[in-house]
């Protein structure tokens, strides 16, 4: 069995998806904190699924996983994910984050379970000396959030040495768009995501979408970013625990689609997508974000033999239909 944390959230769910679509029996670990029940529900109804309410700083709950399932692999997506909060509230980050994983991982250890994909994040990279960002491009964190993944990426490392667990990290870009079917989507409570931020503005009547930034030093003046399918992204996942499986050895793939589209190319893409003039507003930049994110992907083909299929347009159209199957 595959045990997959943070399952009940955007990315984790949708990875399970695609895992229980190729057959496969899934332990799901969730404090149900951000993630949503009505997302297990979702996907008990597609596959075999065991769903453990648990919270990974308490050591014993992720520990009686191991001892109760026979785990093979681990697919770790559990943690806090917002760059604001964390420059605000730093404890409650390493706390989670660090300390979660570290239970995961001597977890792992006491049970002899020897292989984990890792949910990294191209916000490890900071302010870009150069684009696209390859995955030997320095590594300076701009926030508490970004350092807690360059710092689980290293912690990864020093298990593998020490205890042989074989790790593939994937440094996420931005990730867009929901399930085909729409059984599931991107549903964070508060919403802080550009796609969305955008599309919930055709629905809530009162809602001005804002862009942060206009003077960023790219061909319009708002930031680039590479959006990358949610479903590309859960392939990609499949594809890291069967590298694991085939080479037994640890490695490291940006996870984007090589392509950059500006903020402002995004909103016009909604609003064509949408067929809705939706009302917008520009604002000063907002803290911490770089002018230009891209990713080079050549690693990722190369070596893990993954690509993404799904243009942004896709992930417009599917997170658009999602957003309106829930009014
Ligand atoms: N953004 C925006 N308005 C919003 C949300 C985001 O203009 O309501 C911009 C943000 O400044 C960034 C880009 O959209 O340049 C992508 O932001 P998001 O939060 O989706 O992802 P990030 O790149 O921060 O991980």
């Amino acid at each position: 069995m595959i045990l997959i944390t943070g399952a009940a959230g955007y990315i984790g769910s949708h990875c399970a998806i695609h895992f229980l679509e190729k057959g496969n029996e899934l332990v799901i670990f969730d404090n149900l904190e951000n993630g949503h029940i009505e997302t297990i529900n979702e996907l008990k109804k597609i596959g075999k699924v065991s769903f453990i309410k648990g919270d990974l700083r308490n050591k014993e709950e992720i520990n009686n996983v191991f001892k109760t399932f026979k785990i093979e692999a681990v697919i770790h997506f559990a943690g806090y994910i917002q760059v604001e909060e964390s420059v605000k509230d730093p404890s409650k980050y390493y706390r989670n984050n660090i300390i979660g994983t570290l239970n995961l991982l001597d977890s792992m250890v006491e049970n002899g379970v020897k292989k984990i994909v890792f949910s990294s994040t191209c916000a490890i990279y900071g302010e870009p000396k150069y684009t696209p960002l390859d995955e030997n491009h320095p590594k300076n964190p701009l926030n508490p959030y970004g350092r807690t993944k360059l710092m689980i990426e290293n912690i990864l490392d020093d298990y593998d040495r020490a205890y042989g667990i074989k790790s593939i990290k994937l440094r996420y870009f931005n990730v867009a768009g929901a399930d085909s079917r729409l059984r599931i989507g991107e549903w964070h409570e508060p919403e802080t995501h550009l796609i969305p931020n955008i599309i919930k503005s055709v629905f809530e009547k009162d809602r001005v979408f804002k862009i942060y930034g206009t003077d960023y030093d790219t061909f319009d003046g708002t930031c680039i970013r590479d959006y990358v399918n949610v479903e590309d992204m859960a392939k990609a996942h499949l594809r890291a625990y069967l590298y694991l499986k085939e080479k037994s050895e640890s490695n490291i793939f940006n996870i984007g689609t090589a392509k950059g589209n500006s903020v402002k190319e995004v909103f016009e893409m909604v609003e064509h997508v949408t067929g809705k003039e939706i009302k917008v507003e520009m604002n000063p930049r907002r803290a911490g974000d770089a002018a230009i994110l891209y990713a080079d992907t050549k690693k990722a083909k190369n070596e893990l033999g993954w690509q993404g299929e799904k243009d942004l347009e896709t992930s417009i159209k599917t997170a658009y239909l999602w957003e309106k199957s829930k009014h």
